[in-house]
């Protein structure tokens, strides 16, 4: 079908939290290839139970993000985190580095003795060596470096660290020995209190939110053609498109993947860009409480998930009453995704396995969702190949935001905020403030 095209100043593309974000600012449309806008910080609604695409939760408390949500009608309530390690047949607080009490002896002592000499680690060149010289040995080996691979599907040897800064949590020598002897409860982190909307629904309410305040949202648009020189976009639906500026947030190799006029150096840099890709396994379960916490992670690889969370201990409206949910989320290879029913099964028998379910528990409802551009790798290719893709997109008024337009481990309110800071760049652009390039 060749329609003629639609002439726009700004569009957008992909309707997550950072493509609102940015249609709220500036209230040009969102084009989104799914059925619903949100991306991956939606919510899924299965025969009462409503689950979030992996676990998601508000890690900040900053005064300026909690009154943003609290302006767009969100109630966010706190909790505290009831989160938990299984390794060694154990279950001990989240994060193992300040909660080691009741894991073997020589354990603990291996890893006090471990964190007490980690200074004597050369100042670190990847996410391996972070770890040594930040955690110590022992730690790193039972604990991080196995969670690692299993979750980033790649050897910390091959990352880099630059990420790491809220995102693990760093104890004091105080709180690891204390951890070691006695405490089961030592609560470090940006998430040991979070926040959650009680709006009901999950997490994807924020999402629901935003979208009042965006500009049209235009769903079932997959764009499938990008031409920069004619600055026009082409969708799945035969829809067209030309503009001015473009905002980008569907992930940038997916971006250059339909750019037909992208040379030959950034199609390259494109092709340097890792992240790994989560199935998650929901389960809905005929019973009330079937486990008291809010999440465990699993470094051991006999464990085919590595991390659980159970929906229905976030907000009472997650699942029916008397009965509960739990998903647990599997990272796998983006060319070769696990098969569905083998997986279900898998996920239940493990469930059993770590005492989470009993055999005969009935499991109402499963539902399951891919994601395949889940949390973006960091490696030593990924700044220049981003530097790559930015300038030459900035070049043609394309300007890319949000957690994969920009391969960045961004939280839901990083997300929002670059969308929204583009959105306003954006603004000042339409309102003629010639000084606002598009790139960067
Ligand atoms: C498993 C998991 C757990 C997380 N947990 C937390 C948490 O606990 N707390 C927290 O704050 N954050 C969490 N996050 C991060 C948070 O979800 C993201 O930062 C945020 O949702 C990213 O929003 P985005 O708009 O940048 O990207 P996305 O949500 O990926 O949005 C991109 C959109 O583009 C659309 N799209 C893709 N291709 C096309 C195309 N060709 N045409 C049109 N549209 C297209 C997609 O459908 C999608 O809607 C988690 C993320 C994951 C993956």
């Amino acid at each position: 079908m060749n329609t003629s095209a639609e002439t726009l100043e700004v569009a957008i593309l992909g309707g997550g939290l950072a493509g609102l974000g940015a249609s709220m600012e500036c209230g040009a449309p969102v084009f989104e290839a799914a059925s619903r806008a949100g991306g991956v910080a939606a919510s899924d609604q299965v025969d009462g139970f409503s689950f979030d695409r992996g676990i998601h939760v508000l890690n900040s408390k900053s005064p300026k993000v909690l009154s943003f949500l609290a302006d767009l009608g969100l109630d966010m309530v706190p909790i505290t985190r009831v989160a938990q390690i299984y390794s060694h047949k154990v279950y001990t607080a989240y994060p193992f580095q300040v909660n080691t009490a009741g894991l073997p002896l020589r354990l603990r002592i291996n890893s006090v003795w471990g964190f007490f000499n980690r200074n004597k680690h050369p100042d670190p060149t990847n996410y391996e060596e972070w770890m040594y010289r930040n955690i110590g040995t022992t730690f790193a080996d039972t604990f991080l470096i196995p969670y690692s691979e299993k979750f980033w599907g790649v050897s910390p040897k091959e990352m880099t660290f630059e990420w790491t800064g809220n995102k693990v949590p760093m104890p004091s020598t105080l709180q690891v020995v204390r951890g070691a002897l006695w405490s089961r409860q030592t609560a470090i982190g940006s998430n040991a209190m979070f926040h959650y909307p009680k709006n009901g629904g999950g997490y994807g309410a924020v999402a629901r939110a935003l979208e009042k305040r965006a500009g049209d949202i235009r769903l079932n648009h997959r764009a499938v053609e990008l031409d920069t020189t004619a600055r026009q976009v082409t969708f799945e639906n035969g829809a067209r498109i030309s503009y001015d500026t473009l905002v980008n947030t569907i992930p940038i190799n997916e971006l250059v993947r339909i750019t037909t006029d992208a040379p030959d150096e950034v199609r390259e840099a494109a092709s340097k860009l890792r992240t790994n890709s989560i199935r998650v396994v929901n389960l809905g379960i005929r019973r009330a409480n079937v486990t008291d916490k809010h999440w465990v992670h699993f470094p051991e690889k006999d464990i085919s998930f590595f991390r659980i969370s159970s929906p229905s201990n976030f907000s009472p409206d997650m699942a029916p009453p008397g009965m509960s949910s739990i998903s647990a989320e599997v990272s796998y290879d983006r060319n070769s995704p696990p098969d569905s029913e083998e997986l279900f099964e898998t996920v239940r028998r493990d469930l059993v396995r770590v005492g989470l379910l009993r055999d005969d528990d009935e499991i109402v409802v499963r539902h399951s969702y891919d994601i395949p551009f889940a949390y973006c790798i960091y490696d030593r290719n990924r700044k220049a190949a981003m530097r790559t893709l930015k300038d030459w997109y900035g070049e043609r008024d394309v300007i890319t935001c949000g957690r994969f337009g920009l391969w960045t481990y961004f939280w839901s309110d990083e997300a929002i905020n670059s969308g929204r800071t583009t959105g306003r760049k954006v603004l000042k652009r339409m309102n003629g403030d010639s000084s606002v390039r598009a790139a960067g």
